[in-house]
């Protein structure tokens, strides 16, 4: 209370300027240091679409995010977000302008951001359960036990409702655990005014009147909530013989008691809270608490963004595996992550994305063969509930099964953005679901008896649904839904469902075009552009018109292997990167090692698809090409040589460390055992030996 009653208290007015140490009592001094502690930790992490000390808002960082949130005395309202979702970047301004806008509510109650799409916070995002982007939670004060937070807030984003979302918020908190630098929000009875009419308070008591709906007097509340020699009360539903004995004409009204006890109307010109709350600040006497020193995000920390890569030219005309691979990654061990188990309806679909890229995905060979090896774990599965740790094993090759390999390395290269907020994950999702499209036409038995043979819709289909299930940008899902709906069943051929996905991708190009999500460096246009494909436009009576045939065999060629450039994929060097790519390597494998040695965990999940999948594991050749094997084996193989393999099945570090612990101590139980039965035979031979006999 402190806060709110600090110039109440002990301070005459106005009030003599003292130090914050005057102000609080030692327990409050201890909290506070602590929350400088804590707040900057929570400040300093670095983000792509907020900047720590450069927006308004708590940039955290995994790690931090626990210790900030656990047992905090202030609420939090945090939005998980991905800066690989174009909404999400066209809502940050929205964010920002909430953030500036309650920043003097902050000690009762903090804005937030996490960036899920930042590798080093998957892990967190996993933990907090978010499905999609961008996700928003709040987080009660003085919580001990782990939560995922609270969702309350609806499709309406407006920072208008999501403050007043965060007062019932603060107003639900339990009075013990209600953060003490939020003052009393709830109303005063209109009868209670009297009582403090001609008294000497020393300090100004504002009292907003107000509808029994209306926000404006708890948001002015908060507004003043750091600020001493005032307090702000609400009266609210007064009825009309009340108002007219204030001479207060119509609410929302502002009735001010001085500190000597006299009193009045205040007219303001507008009814407003902005109007409202400028009027009372500037009340003479009236100045922030010391306690506002508290550091802000604002202003604090102003540290560059350290997310800056060094540029990778590319070819446009091509497709670059490194940005299939590093979005197959982000699907199956970022987005995926968000669900801890897969039942249903997202089973199946993730099965069938499964069959889709084991069948059609034109990958190199150990990604092949871990896809096949998932598919055929997958389909022999008779389990109707498979936990997502059992797939990310999988995916990671916990086994350490020779010639299974995915990147966990993002890398974009066709897909690179001039800022790193941009492009990334969506570009490549785009390039992933059009390969399979043209590879599904160009090679059309590719899927016999997989049970998506039928239908020349199949890819587009299971394309939606794991845009439904998986895909974190819900508009994006909800858009795609509607376009699928209008047009997606009159599709007959292969042939038509590419056309169907390179015209349904122009048409959010068309609608996305001069958002903020769009890269200045890659504006959004109606693709192919004539420099890449001549041939696909034409002009029809000075109208221009596609050449849909040619559209076709472009699409076809742009998306096949042959168009597939390998440059920046793992195991590959390229000139001038040779050292580089090595270094990233044995980093990469290093990380690879430690995780896999945090994570022991018990590989039976692996096993209960039988031994057809152990089989496929035991390094059995797939029909997959042999492009690229030689480099990207070469990483599995460095992977390799941190085990030790037996029986074809792999020991890691740990396994190998725990087996010595075992063997020695097994060998100094032996020995105690030992001298143990040798003290007591000894013993024993003395007692009863008869040296006289
Ligand atoms: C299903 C889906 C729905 C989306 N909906 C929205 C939305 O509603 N609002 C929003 O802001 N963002 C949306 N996005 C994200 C948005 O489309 C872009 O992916 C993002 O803005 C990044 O743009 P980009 O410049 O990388 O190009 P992208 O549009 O992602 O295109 C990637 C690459 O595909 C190729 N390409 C471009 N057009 C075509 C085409 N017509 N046919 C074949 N290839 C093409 C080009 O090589 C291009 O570089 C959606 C993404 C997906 C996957």
């Amino acid at each position: 209370m402190a806060a709110a009653d600090g110039g109440r208290a002990e301070g005459g007015f106005p009030a003599p300027r003292r130090g914050w140490r005057t102000l609080l009592p030692p327990p409050l001094l201890l909290l506070l240091l602590l929350l400088l502690l804590l707040l900057s930790c929570a400040s300093p992490g670095r983000s792509r679409l907020y900047q720590a000390g450069v927006d308004p808002v708590w940039v955290l960082r995994a790690g931090m995010v626990r210790q900030v949130l656990r047992d905090s005395p202030s609420a939090w309202l945090v939005q998980f977000y991905s800066s690989s979702c174009g909404h999400c970047v066209s809502f940050a301004p929205t964010w920002r302008a909430l953030a500036g806008d309650v920043h003097e509510w902050d000690p009762a109650i903090r804005v937030g951001v996490l960036d899920c799409g930042d590798e080093e916070n998957y892990g967190t995002c996993k933990e907090y359960g978010i499905p999609y982007y961008p996700t928003f939670r709040y987080f009660r004060a003085f919580t001990r036990q782990f939560t995922t937070g609270e969702s309350r807030l609806g499709a309406d984003r407006e920072p208008q409702t999501v403050r007043q979302t965060m007062i019932d918020f603060l107003q639900n908190h339990s009075r013990e655990a209600k953060p003490p630098a939020c003052p009393p929000l709830e109303p005063m009875q209109p009868e209670d005014i009297f009582a403090l009419f001609d008294k000497n308070l020393l300090h100004y008591t504002a009292v907003i009147f107000e509808k029994t709906d209306s926000y404006v007097g708890r948001e002015v509340i908060l507004d003043l909530s750091q600020y001493e020699n005032i307090v702000v009360k609400r009266v609210s539903g007064a009825d009309a013989v009340f108002l007219e004995k204030l001479n207060i004409p119509s609410v929302p009204s502002t009735y001010l008691i001085y500190p000597n006890g006299s009193h009045g109307f205040i007219p303001i010109l507008k009814p407003l809270r902005s109007f409202f709350s400028s009027y009372l600040k500037s009340l003479h006497g009236v100045r922030r608490k010391l306690l506002s020193q508290l550091p802000t995000p604002v202003g604090q920390n102003r540290e560059e963004n350290m997310d800056v890569k060094e540029w990778k030219d590319f070819d446009k005309s091509k497709l670059y595996m490194a940005d299939l691979e590093s979005g197959l990654h982000y699907l199956l061990r970022v987005e995926l992550a968000t669900h801890k188990t897969l039942e249903g309806a997202e089973l199946k679909t993730f099965k069938d994305v499964v069959i889709l890229l084991a069948k059609l995905f034109p990958g190199q060979q150990p990604v092949m063969k871990l896809l096949e090896t998932l598919e055929v774990w997958l389909v022999s599965l008779p389990l109707d509930k498979i936990p997502y740790d059992a797939i990310l094993d999988l995916l990671n090759n916990k086994m350490r099964i020779s010639g299974l390999f995915l990147t966990n390395r993002i890398q974009w290269v066709g897909c690179q953005g001039s800022r790193p907020e941009l492009r990334g994950y969506t570009c490549s999702f785009w390039k992933l679901f059009h390969t399979l499209t043209v590879q599904a036409a160009l090679r059309p038995k590719a899927l016999l008896n997989t049970g998506l043979e039928d239908s020349p819709q199949a890819v587009l289909r299971t394309m939606e649904r794991c845009i439904q299930s998986f895909f974190g940008c819900r508009d994006c899902a909800q858009h795609f839904a509607e376009m699928a709906r209008e047009s997606l069943s009159s599709l007959k051929t292969l042939d038509e469902a590419v056309l169907w996905l390179w015209e349904k991708h122009n048409v959010v190009n068309a609608r996305v075009a001069g958002d903020l999500s769009e890269d200045p460096k890659f504006p959004k246009v109606q693709w192919p552009t004539p420099d890449i494909c001549p041939a696909c436009h034409e002009e029809i009576k000075g109208a221009h018109a596609w050449n849909k045939d040619q559209v076709l065999q472009f699409l076809k060629h742009h998306y096949s292997s042959d168009n597939i450039v390998y440059t920046y994929t793992e195991g590959q060097a390229h000139p001038g990167e040779g050292v580089l790519q090595e270094e990233q390597e044995k980093s990469q494998l290093r990380k690879e090692g430690q995780r896999n040695e945090e994570k022991l965990q018990d590989p039976q999940t692996l096993l209960v698809a039988g031994p057809r999948v152990v089989d496929r594991w035991m390094g059995q050749d797939s029909p997959v090409k042999d492009r690229g094997k030689k480099g990207a084996e070469s990483v599995v193989q460095e992977d390799m040589k941190q085990a030790v393999s037996f029986l074809g099945v792999g020991f890691s570090n740990v396994d190998m460390s725990l087996c010595i612990v075992l063997y020695i101590a097994s060998s100094l139980f032996l020995m105690i055992m030992y001298f143990f039965f040798r003290m007591r035979s000894k013993r024993w031979k003395v007692r009863y030996s008869r040296p006289y006999v």
